[in-house]
C-alpha cells in the first residue's frame, strides 16, 4: 500500500499518519520529521533551519534526495504513508518519475480538509504544547499561504490521475480515522 497524506498545516496528519502505519504496517515518512532531524549546529542544518524557522518550503536539492534515498530502504519495499512530500508539483512530478522506475504505484492520496480559521487555533495549540520554532503567528500564515499556492496544486496534478480521496478533518480523531479507513480500502 503505497499512499499519500496532504493536509494543510494543523489539520491532524500526524495522529493520523500514526494510526494509518500501524493499521497497514507501513512506514511514515513524514519530511518535516526529517528535516528537523538534521543537527540544527552542521552547515547543512543552518540552512534547513532557515526554511523550517520560516514556514518556506526548503528546496528540492535538498529534499529529493532525502526522500529518494529513504523510499530506497528495504523497509518501503512493500509500502510507504508519504507525509508532507509532495508539497509543489515539482516534487509530484518526480515522485512520479521514481515510481516508475521502480515500477511502483501509488493506491491513493488522502486529502485530508479542516476550515482555515480552525486550523490556527489548532496550530496555536500545539505550539504552546510543543514548543514547535515554526508555530508562531507569522509562520503559521505563511505555510498556510504556501499550502494554498503551491501544494493545492499537487491534489489537481493527482486528480487528473484519478487517486484523491478527501476526507473531512474536522471530526474528532477516531471519526477522521474511520473515513480514511473507508477511502483506503
Ligand atoms: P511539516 O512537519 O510537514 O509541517 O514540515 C515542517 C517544515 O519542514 C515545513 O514548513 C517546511 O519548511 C519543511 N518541509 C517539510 N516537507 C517539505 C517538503 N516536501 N518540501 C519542502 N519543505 C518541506
Amino acid at each position: 500500500m503505497r499512499i499519500v497524506f496532504i493536509g494543510p498545516p494543523g489539520a491532524g496528519k500526524g495522529t493520523q499518519c500514526g494510526r494509518l502505519t500501524e493499521e497497514f504496517g507501513i512506514p511514515h515518512l513524514s519530511t518535516g520529521e526529517m528535516l528537523r532531524k538534521t543537527e540544527r549546529d552542521s552547515p547543512l542544518g543552518k540552512i534547513v533551519a532557515s526554511y523550517i524557522d520560516h514556514g518556506r518550503l526548503a528546496p528540492d536539492y535538498l529534499v529529493l534526495p532525502i526522500v529518494t534515498q529513504r523510499l530506497s530502504e528495504a523497509d518501503c519495499s512493500q509500502g510507504c504513508l508519504l507525509d508532507g512530500f509532495p508539497r509543489t508539483v515539482n516534487q509530484a512530478e518526480k515522485l512520479d518519475q521514481f515510481l516508475v522506475e521502480n515500477n511502483w504505484e501509488l493506491d491513493v492520496v488522502l486529502n485530508l480538509t479542516v476550515p482555515s480559521e480552525d486550523l490556527i487555533a489548532r496550530l496555536l495549540r500545539r505550539a504552546e504544547q510543543e514548543n514547535r520554532v515554526d508555530d508562531t503567528d507569522e509562520t503559521i500564515a505563511a505555510r498556510l499561504e504556501i499550502f494554498r499556492n503551491q501544494t493545492a496544486p499537487v491534489l489537481d496534478h493527482y486528480k487528473q490521475q484519478g487517486l484523491v480521496k478527501s476526507i473531512d478533518g474536522s471530526n474528532s480523531p477516531d471519526e477522521v480515522f474511520e473515513l480514511i479507513r473507508q477511502a483506503v480500502s
